[in-house]
């Protein structure tokens, strides 16, 4: 068995096998267990360092999960807009392409907690083939972001064997894969895994990191070994309170991350998803660390802040007021709270 694949089967999947390592109460956990899936492999669980620090709030789960009277199970509507299972068409020109129902750990903030990991979340050969199909079919789709669960976690051939099918579709130009592998199990990203991802591009790859202390020597060499292989890796971050809600701590991960040849991307506000809602923050919070970060730190490390709006309406920048007042003069404030103005010129169209 291949090292990842047994780091893997080395995870722990319930509260009791905690104890082992930690000293905590693990009956408390059992009922959030019975309701959404578990899993911590042996190499994230290397990085928790404590109780309640920021790797283990992500990790381990909390009986708070099941204390959410505000949250619904599919806030993005993702199964209303699946004209087929596993897909989600919501933007005219890219679907979301779920094709992984496992994860290499159950996130405890993850959006589709509904469904990862757990039996509902049904992929099959022919739900595959469906999407293709819908795909081929539908000439307007210019880019497919595969996703799911964990897109790296199916095997090299099945994956090899899914883009090449994508690929040959004339009107697909874009393959984005979503995964946080890198992060996760950056072992799973083998010299074997870049060859066989490296034939068919233009493909882009968008991890997921949210803490500086996943950035890990094995994450940084996970991330080598896509970038040398040509892919461009941006990453999708959430906002979570008790986790990274902090200008310090994200500055750390993005200066982190942009050293590792990954671009944040997105940095998420907490969607609605049912059994999430304690690391919800305020949108102000975000757009207040985002004022601190833009212009003080380099451009290349700055994400667009974003929420998906409820109802599948798509992704909202939130982006600080820099503006004070627009007539004749725009006048505003700069990064560092200096005023300035800049005159225009005729009226608007
Ligand atoms: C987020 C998302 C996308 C991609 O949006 P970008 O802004 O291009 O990153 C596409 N489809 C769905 C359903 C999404 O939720
Ligand atoms: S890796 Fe992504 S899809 Fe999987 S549990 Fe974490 S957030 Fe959810």
């Amino acid at each position: 068995m291949t090292h990842w694949k047994k780091i893997l089967q080395n995870s722990i999947n319930s509260p009791a096998e905690l104890t082992r390592h930690f000293d905590i109460d693990d009956t408390v956990l059992e009922a959030t267990c019975a309701s959404f899936p578990m899993r911590i492999n042996s190499y994230y669980l290397g990085l928790i360092q404590s109780v309640n620090d920021p790797l283990w709030k992500q990790a381990v789960p909390d009986p708070m999960e099941l204390n959410d009277s505000i949250c619904i199970p599919d806030p993005l509507a993702e199964e209303h807009l699946s004209p087929v299972p596993n897909l989600v068409h919501k933007y005219p020109d890219r679907v979301l392409f779920l094709v992984a129902s496992e994860c290499a750990m159950y996130c405890r903030f993850c959006t589709r907690k509904r469904k990862v990991g757990t039996p509902s979340m049904l992929i099959t050969e022919e739900s595959i083939e469906a999407g293709i199909r819908y795909i081929r079919e539908h000439k307007k789709i210019r880019e497919v972001l595969i996703s799911g669960g964990d897109p790296l976690l199916l095997s090299d051939r099945k994956l090899d064997s899914l883009l090449t099918r994508l690929r040959a579709i004339p009107t697909v130009e874009v393959i984005r894969i979503g995964t946080r592998i890198p992060c996760t199990l950056p072992m799973r990203v083998t010299k074997k895994l870049a060859r066989m991802l490296k034939k068919h591009h233009p493909l882009y790859i968008n991890t997921h990191f949210n803490h500086p202390r996943e950035l890990t020597t094995e994450a940084i060499q996970a991330c080598e070994l896509l970038a040398n292989a040509g892919i461009p890796l941006g990453c999708q971050t959430v906002l979570l309170k008790g986790v990274n809600d902090d200008p310090l701590i994200l500055k750390e991960l993005f200066l982190g991350l942009l050293r590792m040849r990954v671009k944040p991307y997105y940095l998420f506000q907490g969607d609605l998803t049912r059994g999430t809602n304690h690391f919800r923050t305020h949108t102000q919070n975000g757009i207040k660390i985002m004022r601190q970060l833009i212009g003080t730190i380099s451009g290349m490390a700055i994400p667009t802040f974003a929420l998906d709006a409820p109802g599948g309406k798509g992704k909202i920048p939130l982006t600080p007021n820099y503006i004070l007042s627009s007539n004749k003069e725009l006048s505003f404030r700069n990064y560092s709270g200096k005023l300035c103005s800049y005159p225009e010129n005729g009226d608007p169209i």
